[in-house]
């Protein structure tokens, strides 16, 4: 039984990862991707990205490090955790189940696609998602924003704080709060699409263009950037009841990164907490790592 299963090894399962093997653990971290969503990254045309440290940057130094603990990570699905005697067993797709006296749940969220000509075309260029890590690079840029729920107006309102113009499609079928609608419809530099239907994104090497039917009409807009803001889905389908997930399927914590059940913890954006940033993720693996060291620690077992 190792004393430690990590699942994920985005920046808040890598971060735990490194911590585990400087405590000196006997640990496993079991991922999809080594990297998770920060191994994409949105190319602006025109923008200067020199002023501004890159959060790949700091990850590949993690990742790296992760990849030469070979022995203590594997590229597998996790299918479900149970609790057992004495901890946990997590089943793995295609392989034997692996048993840990603590696990921490550093799974992430997944994006959803629109799937809308020239959406896979122009992803990561001049198209993407996660508005708010780049609004520092679109400071009197023209931003075309869409969504289905308050996340994108939030997202909205913050950018036309830098933007010069915010274009902001509402899609047809989302859930907005009407109060919030009207702060953003008040600001000047907001230009609201409501009941929007997206037809696609036009471009060169970047995306340029989004065709977007609202209201009865068709209309082309330009953009120097162009993001979907969708709500994401936590990756807990695995999870089951082993531990509480809020209403939207995010897996609840403490302060100290501890789930509802003693030897389960959470990091990152799977916990919901709301900022979906790298560096973000990085301290809170941290800290569910260290707070499942105590937990070793106090039950006899590190
Ligand atoms: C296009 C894009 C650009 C972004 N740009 C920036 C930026 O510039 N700056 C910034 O700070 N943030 C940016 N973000 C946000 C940032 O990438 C995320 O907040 C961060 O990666 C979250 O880290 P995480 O470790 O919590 O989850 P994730 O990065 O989502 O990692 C989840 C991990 O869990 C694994 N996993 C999931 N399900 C399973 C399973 N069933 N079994 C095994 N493993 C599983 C995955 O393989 C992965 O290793 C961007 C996001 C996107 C999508």
């Amino acid at each position: 039984m190792y004393d430690l299963i990590i699942v994920g090894a985005g920046p808040a399962g890598l971060a735990a990862s490194l911590y585990a093997a400087r405590k000196r653990l006997d640990f496993l971290t079991i991922c999809e991707t080594v990297g998770g969503k920060s191994n994409y990254r949105v190319h602006l045309a025109d923008s200067d990205e020199t002023q501004v440290i890159q959060a790949g940057e700091l990850v590949a130094v993690y990742r790296s490090r992760l990849e030469s603990l070979r022995h203590s990570y594997r590229t597998a699905s996790v299918t479900s955790i149970a609790a057992i005697d004495g901890g946990f067993r997590v089943s793995i797709k295609d392989d034997e189940p692996a048993l840990a006296r603590a696990v921490i749940i550093a799974s992430g969220t997944r994006n959803r696609r629109l799937k809308v000509d020239g959406e896979s075309q122009f992803l990561s260029r001049g198209l993407g998602y996660s508005s708010i890590s780049y609004s520092h690079l679109l400071s009197g840029k023209r931003v075309f924003l869409t969504g289905d729920s308050d996340r994108a107006v939030n997202s909205a309102i913050e950018l036309s704080l830098h933007a010069m113009e915010v274009s902001l499609a509402l899609l047809a079928g989302g859930t907005f709060t009407p109060a919030l609608i009207d702060r953003a419809s008040a600001l000047e530099r907001i230009t609201l699409l409501r009941d929007a239907t997206i037809v696609g994104f036009e471009g060169d090497g970047f995306a340029r263009r989004v065709t977007v039917e609202s209201e009865g009409s068709k209309q082309t807009l330009e953009a120097d950037g162009f993001f979907l803001e969708p709500e994401p889905s936590p990756n807990t389908d695995f999870v089951g009841d082993l531990v509480d997930l809020d209403a939207r399927g995010y897996i609840t914590v403490n302060g100290m990164n501890e789930a509802s059940r003693p030897g389960v913890f959470a990091a990152g954006d799977v916990t919901g907490n709301g900022f979906e940033q790298v560096l973000v993720s990085l301290g809170e693996g941290t800290k569910a790592l260290l707070s499942a060291y105590r937990y070793l620690l106090d039950s006899g077992t590190a």
